[in-house]
């Protein structure tokens, strides 16, 4: 069972973890997303959500309104745009982090991807505005 979070909910969610040093998360950085490092241990970020909804899959349109672009530490954590609304959404069973994670099929390879949630930039209006 996957459980499908709002905009909302992931605001929530994210708000949860503390600001305590984590041997886990430490390892690396992904404050705009970031190729999964060899670091990331799996098991300790269980999957507690995701962010799909009925026709995510066929948006292919990103979110800037502010000029940044997808690499952009600043870049808005918008739902309904890509890639967020293929993502899947992991939690570190330390601190509680949260973190986003997809996969990007490219022509030649595949790469997983990941970024953290920072709540600020989380996109609140867009179910009113969409
Ligand atoms: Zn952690």
């Amino acid at each position: 069972m996957e459980l499908n979070l709002s905009a909302t909910e992931l605001y929530q969610l994210s708000c949860e973890s503390s600001e305590i040093k984590c041997e886990f998360c430490d390892t690396f950085q992904c404050e705009s997303w970031e190729t999964l490092p060899s670091s990331f241990v799996l098991s300790e970020y269980p999957v507690v959500g995701n962010c799909r909804f009925e026709g995510s899959s066929d948006i292919w349109e990103e979110y800037h309104p502010d000029k940044t672009t997808m690499w952009s530490n600043h870049a808005p954590i918008a739902l309904r745009y890509y890639p967020y609304n293929r993502s899947d959404v992991v939690q570190c069973s330390h601190c509680k982090r949260v973190y986003l994670r997809y996969t990007e099929f490219g022509g030649y390879y595949v790469d997983q991807r990941i970024r953290l949630v920072n709540p600020s930039l989380i996109v609140l209006e867009e179910d009113a505005s969409s």
